[in-house]
């Protein structure tokens, strides 16, 4: 493979980089993904799916498999943890307003697995980390950790937040935004009960959610974001 020139080169086999692979073996253009890690990284919990997104699963061919596992989410609420009291109740009912957006919360492992599942086997690489980048004419050359190099007339950068192939753009470094979050999902046996709402709960720098992915599974997540005072706070206890 190292003297070979690849037609395009996708670094990371996280979610942009292998929709970006199966969109373009969709329209008949073969791709390489590099993936650092030895399998697919399958952990991690639940994304919730907007209408846009959705659009993008259906043109790569997922959609309709995706549905299928997880329902249809059909309201938001919104609650303030310092009144207690509701703040909106937004339906996506068809008679309603904003019935127009579809929204489901979709496991990770399942969307990357269905993603995988439709690739050419041999697309993706494993255990194959990018360490730096090089131009030669109208080739990059892509090192590989294990010292390999590999030419390509196509590099695309799906390494995530410290990307490698950012860097060589010359991106700037990540920045911290200063918020905290704790992620899970709750797997019951029998069904949970819940209604298929998104429901969120907002105040004092918290941000948290549950939102149900099917009738056994729930997404939640708590965010905070300290204010200005706190953090001066916490950097004078350091
Ligand atoms: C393991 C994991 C679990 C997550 N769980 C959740 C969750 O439960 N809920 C939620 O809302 N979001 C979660 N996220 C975040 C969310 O999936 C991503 O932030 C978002 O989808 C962006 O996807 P991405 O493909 O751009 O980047 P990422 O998901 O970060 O994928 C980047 C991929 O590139 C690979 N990579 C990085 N550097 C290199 C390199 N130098 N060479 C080769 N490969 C490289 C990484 O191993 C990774 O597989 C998770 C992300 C990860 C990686």
């Amino acid at each position: 493979m190292e003297g070979t020139v690849q037609d395009v080169v996708i670094v990371g086999a996280g979610i942009a980089g292998l929709t970006t692979s199966l969109g373009l073996y969709r329209q008949g253009v073969p791709s390489l993904v590099l993936e650092s890690s030895d399998t697919l990284r399958i952990t991690g919990y639940a994304l919730t799916i907007w209408t846009n997104a959705w659009r993008a699963l259906d043109a790569v061919g997922i959609g309709e498999s995706l549905r299928q596992q997880h329902e249809y989410i059909y309201g938001n609420v919104t609650t303030s943890l310092i009144t207690g009291r509701q703040t909106s109740d937004t339906s996506f009912k068809a008679e309603a307003k904003f019935a127009n957006h579809e929204i489901r919360c979709v496991k990770r492992k399942l969307m990357l697995e269905a993603l995988a599942k439709e690739l050419p086997s041999g697309t993706i690489r494993y255990s194959s980390k990018v360490v730096s980048i090089e131009e030669s004419g109208f080739l990059k050359l892509v090192h590989l950790a294990d010292g390999t190099i590999l030419k390509t007339k196509v590099l695309i950068g799906c390494d995530g937040v410290n990307s490698v192939v950012g860097m060589w753009l010359g991106f700037k470094k990540p920045a911290f935004t200063g918020r905290s979050a704790i992620r899970g999902c709750s797997e019951s046996k029998a069904c949970h009960e819940f209604e298929p709402k998104f429901m969120q709960f907002f105040g004092n720098g918290i941000r948290s959610g549950a939102i149900p992915c099917d009738d056994k599974a729930v997404y939640w997540f708590f965010t905070w974001t300290p204010t200005s005072q706190e953090k001066e706070q916490e950097g004078q206890s350091i």
